[in-house]
């Protein structure tokens, strides 16, 4: 693989960091092959095969030997792996050094498209924590609901507002991720266009706004609360340099971290750092930050819900559908649509989301229609969906054309309502009227490549 023709000014700040021999190294990283690495969702996928070769800090993590069609593997369609690349899996050996996570707690990640560490932290959090996945950008935002609706945690709801829109939860949370934007000088290998869009100029842009969004998360923190900051680069500028303005400008102090000699991870003096030719993955910057303030709870007028608890005797039809052991509190939107968050982190969902201007829960149950209950995608993918409903395996081909949105063919099965999965990973819904199959998976999530079998 040829190295990507690296900017000088970028090549100049690589040797002055690494030295000549490591330099030299680092070079020769870019030249090979990028590597393949996916997680799985330990809800829905029990293990690995047993020689699989496992990412050494992330225990769901393991490396591909080539990179295959994702598209074209349904168990990616129902949330059963994640495709994240390896040195990001290191917030997994990050959290329990830094926060008990058997405890209840109140959770942000505030810049989580596409959702890779959201469904990270999802699965590391206990069940009755609650975390709020945000993102700014709406399209994104799209892609992160919908990939947290496939990874299924119910636990976990989506927010779409600037970070700067957080300001009344000041001093709520036990933690912040913030995976900040950034010059992405670590994904060169991996993507072209970022070595494109890289000039010293970005990267002072990326720091300045690095730098915004560490002021506003900083007061989000309960006294002694976390703060984990991340990027994707090795730039001084937005990792060394901005952790050291941090604890100078927002009273958070250094929480120091150890990882075994062997996999690699340099301790630089604000932090810890992936490099390509050290580890297996690209490059990642980590610092995690206690905060030392005490901000005090704001109290302002909470803005105007758009769900609204559902009145009991509405929803015990939802037993049907929701497995027993699975307490909910269940929700209602103005237009009948129902959606729920776990009863074990309702206090936190009560004391958060009226202050969160734009948001969504993560678990949509479905709506009533002319006495019909229609299921909504998300619950089939949900930890919480009833095991005994009827559920069709199906093959392959007939997989790729349900999640293609097309006319599929049960011929066994009864009418009525049905899960459809794929070696046991459910995909969604198909209702069975007389012999014809309506296929429910959304058309937004519709496979539109061609291909695949
Ligand atoms: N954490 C993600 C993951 O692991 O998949 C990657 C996050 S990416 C590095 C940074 C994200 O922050 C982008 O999607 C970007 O649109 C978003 N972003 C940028 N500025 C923001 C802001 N002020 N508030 C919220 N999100 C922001």
């Amino acid at each position: 693989m040829p190295s990507p023709v690296l900017p000088s000014a970028f090549s100049n700040q690589m040797l002055q960091q690494l030295g000549n021999t490591d330099y030299e190294a680092f070079l020769q990283a870019l030249s090979s092959p990028t590597p393949v690495s996916i997680r799985r969702n330990p809800f829905k996928l029990k293990n690995w095969s047993e020689n699989s070769d496992g990412v050494k800090w992330n225990k769901e993590g393991i490396y591909l030997a080539e990179r295959p069609v994702f598209t074209f593997d349904p168990r990616l369609h129902g949330g059963a792996y994640y495709v994240q690349e390896a040195s990001s899996m290191l917030l997994s050996a990050v959290l329990p050094q830094v926060i008990d996570l058997n405890q209840p707690l109140k959770v942000l990640d505030l810049a989580a498209a596409p959702g890779g560490k959201s469904t990270l932290l999802a699965a590391a959090i206990s069940e009755d924590s609650l975390l709020i996945s945000n993102e700014v950008i709406k399209s994104r935002y799209q892609i992160l609901r919908e990939n947290l609706c496939k990874w299924g945690y119910p636990n976990v709801l989506c927010a779409n507002q600037d970070s700067r829109e957080f300001a009344p939860l000041q001093g709520q949370f036990d933690l912040v991720l913030l995976d900040a934007p950034c010059s992405g000088e670590g994904l060169f290998r991996k993507d072209p266009n970022a070595v494109n869009e890289w000039s010293p100029e970005h990267v002072q842009h990326c720091s300045a706004r690095q730098r915004r969004i560490l002021a506003e998360a900083s007061p989000l923190l309960k006294p002694g609360g976390i703060l984990i900051y991340c990027t994707c680069t090795y730039n001084e500028f937005e990792n060394a340099l901005n952790v050291a303005w941090s604890q100078d400008n927002l009273e958070l102090s250094p929480i120091p971290l150890s990882f075994p000699a062997e996999w690699g991870v340099q301790a630089r003096d604000f932090g810890y750092q992936c490099y390509p030719h050290h580890v297996q993955g690209e490059g990642f910057f980590i610092a995690a930050m206690r905060q030392e303030k005490h901000y005090t709870v704001l109290k302002s007028a909470p803005t105007k819900g758009f769900w609204k608890n559902a009145p009991r005797k509405n929803v015990d039809f939802l037993k049907k559908w929701v497995k027993s052991s699975a307490e909910l509190l269940v929700l209602e939107s103005p237009h009948g649509e129902l959606a729920a968050v776990p009863q074990a982190c309702a206090d936190f969902f009560q004391e958060l989301s009226p202050y969160l201007r734009r948001w969504d829960p993560v678990l949509e149950l479905g709506a009533l229609k002319h006495q019909d209950f229609i299921p909504a995608p998300a619950l089939a993918l949900s930890t919480v969906v009833h095991p005994n409903l009827p559920n069709t395996s199906l093959d392959l081909p007939t997989a790729l054309k349900y999640l293609r949105k097309e006319v599929i063919e049960l011929p066994d099965s009864s009418d009525g309502w049905s899960l459809v999965n794929y070696e046991g990973i459910n995909l969604g819904w198909v209702k069975n009227i007389k012999g014809r199959v309506n296929n429910y998976f959304p058309k937004e999530w519709r496979i539109r490549m061609g291909g695949g079998v």
